[in-house]
């Protein structure tokens, strides 16, 4: 058994492989605690689909209590506001503190759509993703009133829900994504690219490549005002939480902490982060959920490192990683993968599997 105290600041998808090499026994320390104010982890990749009706709420969840109780987590309910490097200690909303040996980060990104488009009551930011999934559940009852949607983003998120409000069955909207000036999944390969253009035309979904804001109460794209919308989706992209670099943390130009290879803050050799929150300085790992999740397991080995008070050594690279299914909310998927591009209704069926797959594996223990 190790010695040390290991706190853990969220449990979303980066966090979730380290609670798993914690509750098979692969890492081990004297006390692990577990700050996260959410009863349910929400899997981002499901949501679309739920919002065209494929799949219930909590089929998209993972209930983190049975979790918790199966890795013997000491679970605190609420925020943390503050990390303390020289005391390795952590102040939480209730003002009470929590000491640490070695700690890590995984508190994913926070919404800027305010701060990129405008303020608007007609804007729902995607992020934090429980606050989006609550309202659209409430616009849900109020659907008849919503007649035109714009969503904002043009990357794999903003693509993928406008997929997902078209085929909402509560929503007989008409659907307007604005992908920005840099275009329509400027990541993706000009092949995917052609693809999604072609489901949105056969969708009726309007797609525009400017860039947007709200000027004078309507949306506008270079200046010029579109017609009103009664709902503006927010998708454009996570900024960073405010609160590590008011503690003195090193964050980048943008606010995210900055870590080295193997996830250590930068010379804080005692706390590590992971996920969204997260800048490596030594190589490009874009913000995903697959790069959050596949870095989770290599983060739980190097924390376990420090707490044995030996040198991490394990780095998440990220290869073949860059890897995306879209989901139509018709039946069919587009895959991306470097340069290839492809739609078919066989590769909804395997998204299907591997997300489902990928739920059980921490709702299911036989799984
Ligand atoms: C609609 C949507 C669809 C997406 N689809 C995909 C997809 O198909 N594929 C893909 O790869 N990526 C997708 N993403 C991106 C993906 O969701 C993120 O990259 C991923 O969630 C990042 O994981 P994380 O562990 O960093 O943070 P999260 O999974 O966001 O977890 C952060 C956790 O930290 C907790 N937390 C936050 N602040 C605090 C605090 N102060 N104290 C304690 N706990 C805190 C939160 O409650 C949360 O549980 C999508 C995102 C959205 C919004």
């Amino acid at each position: 058994m190790s010695k040390g105290v290991l706190c853990l600041i969220g449990a979303g998808h980066a966090h979730l492989g380290v609670i798993d090499a914690i509750r098979k026994g692969k890492l081990e320390a004297e006390r692990v605690l577990l700050v996260e104010p959410r009863t349910a982890m929400q899997y981002s990749g499901m949501v679309p689909g739920w919002m065209a009706g494929e799949y219930t709420l909590d089929q998209t969840r993972i209930p983190l209590a049975p979790l918790v109780e199966e890795a013997g987590l000491e679970w605190h309910r609420e925020e943390a506001i503050a990390v303390s490097p020289t005391d390795r200690t952590i102040v939480l909303e209730s003002e009470r503190r929590l000491t640490f040996d070695v700690c890590s980060l995984a508190i994913g990104g926070a919404g800027q759509a305010a701060a990129v488009l405008g303020c608007d009551e007609r804007l729902l930011d995607i992020r934090p993703i429980d606050g989006f999934v609550a309202r659209w559940s409430i616009l849900r009852n109020s659907a008849n009133r919503i007649r035109d949607i714009a969503v904002v983003g043009g990357g794999a998120g903003g693509a993928e829900l406008a997929f997902g409000a078209a085929n909402d069955p509560a929503f007989d909207a008409h659907i307007t994504l604005i992908a920005g000036e840099g275009g329509l999944l400027p990541e993706m390969s000009a092949m995917v690219r052609r693809r999604a253009k072609a489901e949105y035309a056969r969708q009726s979904i309007r797609v525009i490549e400017k860039e947007a804001q709200f000027v004078n109460g309507s949306l506008a794209v270079e200046g010029e005002e579109l017609p009103p919308f009664d709902l503006v989706v927010a998708a454009v992209g996570s900024g960073a939480p405010e609160w590590p670099a008011r503690c003195g943390l090193p964050v980048n130009a943008d606010g995210f902490l900055e870590v080295d290879e193997h996830q250590r803050v930068c010379g804080i050799p005692h706390i590590f982060a992971a996920g969204d929150v997260a800048h490596r300085t030594d190589s490009h790992i874009p913000h995903s959920g697959v790069h959050a999740v596949y870095a989770g397991p290599i983060l739980a080995r190097n924390l376990q490192a420090a707490l044995k008070g030996r040198a991490p050594r394990n780095v998440y690279r990220g290869r073949g990683m860059d890897f995306y299914l879209l989901n139509t909310g018709r039946g069919a998927a587009i895959l991306s993968y470097g340069p290839l591009g492809t739609r078919a209704r066989w590769l909804r069926c395997l998204k299907d599997w591997l997300d489902r797959r990928w739920i059980a594996r921490f709702t299911n223990p036989a799984a």
